[in-house]
């Protein structure tokens, strides 16, 4: 053994061989888990406190064997989860996943690196900005986004942190970079549609804006946010001496996929003054297809804009992408030099750290597992996934438009279908009730214009026909039995 050991104790070394060892069976492990994941209940059924009763209630002194954490992990574990990866998992939005991915984030947590500054792995930093660079050529994005000019991109974990450092740098702009420094001085309002994602509220009560100054703009027929209602919100806000400085729009709205309509929104942004965010967290990823992108039309008007490879793009939680048109705001926002991170590299201004575009300090090495995805599966194979969970959900609205006892609910706009059985909501309750209890396939509800709506979000990995048709018998059934 050629490695020092990493703990005194007999037994307790970490020779490379017991790595190795244990690598290959974990590989062999996750691959047994994705093959077999259809074998179990989607859903998991277990109780409030199930896991941790068969737990030991304190930590082992001494150390166990690895065959036993993994055998744990099987008995134990196994029934406490919720199979994300299933293809019969048709709830909320979709968390989905590919080999390439999960061993790109293997070779991540490997390096073991932390990429806070260019100089701690330059690889880390020039890899994540290249790799966003790549998408905006892939996405048809505004050249606005490329770091090449006065934008460019990031890996944050989630869209929720995206639209936080949004609104901050919003705020920051609003107030002439003064906020920061001697707190909030005049009241600040920002605008989204009444159906957009609550994380932006939470980011309205983080960044001290407060939640009661987020303006929760009308819809229309569409469930898209009203340009007309918005432009009236921000006229009568200025009427009252408040300082509007953020919108964020939804590209793919969580409740129906609706698309708010940013060829109108933008101008009105811009005449403003205000900071427009986009948001589209799970519909971001169809503008791989070029015939997609009409739903980023209008997205030239945007100051930043996310949307989560974590979602539909195979690559496994957590990477959110998010751009910004004009980096230099949200630099001098999130941007804080102590002593002890001052380098060299830093000091001369020609490198990037991305400690500056988020709020931790501290970053994986996210990239990695995006760039094995686009290298693995290439832009076309992405673009046959997006394509054909398109046409799913395209099939699975022609069923449910064709049945008498259903209707289809909201537009279908991509892979989502919102609809509901015409007997009401408590017919619908207890609908999803049995299906998810059943196992069988996982299904999730949102309200619209105040009606219990079922959602078939369809966007796993390996979701085929068959998977769908399943579900719709089963929907169906469940529909004809009795209470
Ligand atoms: N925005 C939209 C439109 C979403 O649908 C979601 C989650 O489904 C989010 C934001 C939150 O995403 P995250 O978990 O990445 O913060």
């Amino acid at each position: 053994m050629d490695l020092e050991p990493i703990y005194a104790g007999e037994g307790q070394n970490v020779t490379p061989d017991d790595f190795r060892k244990h690598g290959r069976q974990v590989v062999d492990w996750i691959a047994d888990y994705l093959e077999n994941v259809e074998k179990y209940p989607v859903l998991s059924q277990v109780e409030s406190g199930d896991i941790r009763r068969r737990l030991p209630a304190s930590p082992p002194l001494h150390n166990e064997p690895f065959d036993k954490m993994l055998a744990d992990v099987n008995e134990i574990l196994l029934p406490g989860i919720t199979h994300w990866q299933s293809p019969n998992f048709f709830a909320y939005y979709p968390s989905n996943n590919s080999g390439p991915s999960i061993l790109g984030d293997l070779i991540a947590s490997g390096l073991g690196i932390q990429g806070m500054l260019w100089s701690t792995s330059p690889a880390c930093t020039e890899l994540e900005t290249l790799v966003l660079d790549w998408l905006v050529e892939a996405m048809g994005l505004p050249g606005s986004f490329r770091s090449t000019g006065a934008g460019g991109g990031v890996i944050q974990d989630s869209a929720s942190s995206a639209s936080l450092c949004a609104l901050l740098a919003a705020r920051e702009r609003a107030t002439g970079f003064q906020s920061n420094r001697t707190g909030i001085d005049r009241p600040l309002t920002a605008y989204a549609s009444s159906q957009a994602h609550s994380s932006i509220e939470k980011a309205m009560m983080i960044s001290g804006l407060g939640a009661d100054n987020l303006r929760l703009i009308e819809l229309d027929d569409q469930f898209r946010m009203r340009p007309d209602a918005l432009q009236a919100a921000i006229e009568s806000d200025l009427a009252a001496g408040k300082t509007p400085c953020f919108v964020c729009a939804a590209v793919g709205t969580t409740s129906t996929g609706a698309v708010d309509p940013l060829p109108e929104i933008g101008p009105i942004c811009r005449k403003h003054g205000l900071w427009l965010h986009v948001d589209g967290a799970m519909a971001g990823t169809a503008a791989i297809c070029p015939e997609f992108r009409t739903i980023l039309q209008g997205l030239e008007w945007a100051d930043s804009y996310c949307f989560n490879p974590h979602k539909w793009m195979l690559v496994n939680f957590d990477c959110d992408c998010f751009f910004v048109a004009d980096r230099t705001s949200l630099i001098k926002t999130l941007s804080i030099l102590p002593e002890y991170l001052k380098n060299k590299a830093t000091e001369s201004g020609a490198v990037i750290d991305y400690r500056d575009w988020q709020i931790p300090l501290g970053r994986r090495f996210r990239s990695l597992k995006l760039w094995f995805v686009l290298r693995y599966f290439g832009l076309d194979g992405l673009r046959s996934m997006v394509r054909y969970h398109v046409s799913l959900a395209r099939q699975f609205a022609s069923w449910v438009e064709a049945s008498d006892d259903f209707e289809i609910a909201a537009p279908v706009v991509l892979n989502l279908v919102c609809f509901r059985h015409r007997g009401g909501d408590e017919v619908n309750q207890r609908i999803m009730d049995r299906l998810n209890q059943s196992g069988e396939l996982y299904l999730t509800h949102t309200k619209l214009d105040g009606r219990l709506t079922l959602r078939m979000s369809i966007g796993q990995t390996n979701t085929e026909l068959s998977h769908v048709q399943r579900a719709w018998d089963r929907i169906a059934s469940a529909a004809h039995q009795g209470n």
